[in-house]
């Protein structure tokens, strides 16, 4: 039976490689029905809404998209469609891979990492009071009489939120991940030597999930000493788990580590659905110039197939857009020796490429 998944090319240089994956998805012989729905700044400009009720009805019933990435524009216009979707969804973890591939330019050519990050707490749970408003008085007031913790004037302030529910289901996740892709250990990171409240749940949780799962390696590391030793020795992290903070970052530290954006793919697995898109943004700048790089939005089709329990295709698409990389032969400008290579291939030729090696 054909797997109904919602289609959104995005905007910018979404379209072109959203276009490219979807005929390299098509050609593993895996069948698709997919729902073809828009979200952007196209939609917005002519809509006056960036995710219109369709689009999330899509999803909704579905439970699947996979997502070309969209323009979120600075100071005005509408706000982020991303913010919007993990709301909506509940896309509590995102998950990262950064794998290197032979053929990439990378000082870390034994990175194999996969990040999975809490995507609703913490810093980012948008619970902030800006310097000088009514609301940060009123809270550094409370703090400094009711609990004995002054604050200096001008002061603004964001609140880290940390709670067993969201710590038990993201580690949970990287147990679940570990499990389904056959890898081996935890890597749990945090400051909670220094945030005992919040990073110092988090790692409480953390060790409780993992004796539910003795069978995997587990460990913890403190997130400075973290980012020192994945690059020095990232042979030996597998799968590391993350508050919301910490996994932002580390996560762009790993595509870099890996190739950089052009090459990250990325899943927002939720309560009612799961979203597949690549790491990087929508690129406008090579709109419609059949450019860009699409590996990394095919790599987040791959993850898509993973999640659909289509293994072969899943391994047969992953292999020939590593041979691809590897040939280095008709690949796009980003991965050729420099920037100007004239023997660069289109974002369509790069896919026309993956076909033929699939065959
Ligand atoms: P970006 O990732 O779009 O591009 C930054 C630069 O990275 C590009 O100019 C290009 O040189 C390179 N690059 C990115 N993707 C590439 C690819 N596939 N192949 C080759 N090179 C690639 O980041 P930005 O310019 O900061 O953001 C542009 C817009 O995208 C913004 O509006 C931002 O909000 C949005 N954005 C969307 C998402 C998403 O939809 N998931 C994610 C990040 C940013």
């Amino acid at each position: 039976m054909a797997h109904a998944v919602t289609f959104i090319p995005g905007d910018g240089t979404g379209p072109e490689i959203a276009e490219a994956t979807r005929r390299v998805l098509e050609a593993t012989g895996v069948e698709f029905d997919w729902d073809f729905q828009n979200a952007g700044i196209d939609v917005y400009e002519n809509e006056g809404n960036p995710l219109p009720d369709r689009t999330l009805d899509s999803i909704r019933e579905r439970g699947l998209a996979i997502k070309g990435p969209t323009t979120t524009p600075v100071g005005s216009g509408h706000r982020s469609i991303n913010v919007a979707l993990r709301q909506e969804f509940d896309l509590y973890a995102c998950i990262r891979p950064c794998k290197a591939y032979e053929g990439v330019r990378t000082r870390f050519p034994e990175t194999n990492i996969v990040i999975v990050r809490e995507n609703t707490e913490d810093l980012y749970a948008g619970i902030e009071f800006e310097r000088g408003s009514e609301e940060v008085e009123k809270l550094r007031g409370f703090l400094a009489g009711e609990l004995g913790s002054p604050t200096r004037d001008e002061t603004g302030i964001s609140i880290k939120p940390i709670s067993v529910f969201g710590s038990e289901r993201i580690v949970e996740a990287a147990f679940g991940y570990v499990k389904a892709n056959g890898r081996r250990k935890v890597t749990a990171a945090h400051k909670a030597n220094i945030m005992k409240f919040s990073d110092g749940l988090f790692l409480e949780v953390a060790r409780r999930v993992a004796t539910r799962h003795p069978e995997v390696e587990f460990e913890d590391r403190i997130i400075d000493n973290l980012c020192n030793q994945i690059v020095s020795r990232p042979e030996e992290y597998d799968v590391i788990v993350t508050p919301n903070l910490y996994g932002d970052i580390v996560s762009d530290l790993g595509a870099g580590m890996v190739g950089g954006l052009g090459v990250a793919p990325g899943a927002n697995i939720g309560t009612t659905g799961a979203i597949f898109e690549a790491t990087h943004g929508s690129a406008p700048k090579y709109k419609g110039q059949n450019k860009v790089n699409p590996t990394a939005l095919l790599l987040s089709g791959v993850l898509l197939l993973r999640h659909l329990n289509e293994t072969g295709a899943a391994d047969r698409m992953e292999r020939a857009v590593a041979e691809v990389i590897r040939t280095g032969d008709k690949v796009t400008y980003d991965l050729k020796p420099t920037r100007d290579d004239p023997y660069a291939v289109g974002t369509s030729q790069f896919a026309d490429a993956v076909i033929e090696e699939m065959r």
